[in-house]
């Protein structure tokens, strides 16, 4: 394998130049941004120790993590040829809001029994993000599932009595209780869980291709596990269940258990009008 290799040495930004093996993205190379690729049908992708599935027509889906620090690597195989392609990843700022004198009993992690539920819990949205589905609609674009003031974004962070707390990987919408959630982008129903314990009413919904969106603090599902639902199409309702300080929307779209920022994919990967 190793002898096939051809490094072509770090390159910049989107790549259309006549190579080889011919590799295009569409996106942005930034923290938290998912990429859409293209390359022929038939090569071979490999991205961050993965095999990444083509459609048949040769498009592809990655994900950058928060914290991912550039170059990446994606390597493109036609039979015995290989090609490396590096690109850099833009840096975000996060924005990170430091609470102290927080009474200590509100910051220590939970045990026992819960922590034991909150465990499994972790595996069930694991699993049901873990699906290589060969469903291509993620390619259609992406509409806002809920329309109202966003009151969290992805990548915060918060450091109570000095100690860093998970980033917050969401975008939050605040409506009231009930109000309905729409799919953001066709897919199909790999979860509906009524409680869980941080997330409370939690909606999985596989775009296809490893890339998910996730619902969470819902007041109910209209949907059922298995269930194929349209882009547009309503699908849950907004509550305040779980660790939710009100009634708001947390969607999160991940690429695998990759965490990607939603308002990104909005921006770069629109729905086409009239859809
Ligand atoms: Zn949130």
């Amino acid at each position: 394998m190793k002898a096939h290799l051809r490094a072509v040495g770090l390159l910049c930004g989107v790549l259309l130049m006549p190579l080889a093996t011919a590799l295009e993205f569409q996106g942005v190379w930034q923290q938290g941004a998912m990429l859409v690729g293209h390359t022929k049908p038939g090569n071979t992708v490999f991205f961050q120790d993965r095999v990444v599935s083509l459609t048949p027509q040769g498009y592809f889906v990655i994900g950058l993590g928060r914290d991912v620090k550039g170059p990446v690597v994606v390597e493109v195989r036609e039979g015995n040829e290989s090609q490396l392609y590096s690109y850099p990843v833009a840096q975000r700022e996060y924005k990170v809001q430091r609470v102290d004198g927080v009474p200590q009993r509100t910051v220590t992690p939970p045990s026992g029994k819960v922590l034991e539920r909150i465990r499994h819990e972790g595996r069930l949205v694991r699993q049901a993000r873990a699906d290589d589905d060969p469903r291509e609609d993620f390619l259609q674009g992406f509409i806002k599932p809920l329309e109202g003031p966003i009151t969290g974004v992805y990548g915060s962070q918060r450091v109570y009595n000095g100690v860093p707390r998970n980033p917050h990987y969401g975008l939050d919408i605040a409506r009231p209780k009930g109000t309905v959630v729409v799919a953001p982008a066709a897919g199909m129903v790999k979860l509906v869980h009524a409680d869980m314990y941080y997330s409370g009413g939690t909606l999985v919904l596989d775009h296809g291709y490893g890339l998910t969106s996730s619902f969470i603090h819902l007041s109910g599902a209209l949907v059922k596990e298995g269930q194929r639902v349209e882009a547009g199409e309503a699908i849950a309702k907004v509550g305040s269940t779980g660790r939710a300080t009100g009634p708001h929307l947390d969607w999160r779209v991940n690429w695998f258990n990759v965490r990607l920022d939603p308002a990104l994919v909005l921006k770069y990967f629109p729905a086409a009008s009239g859809q």
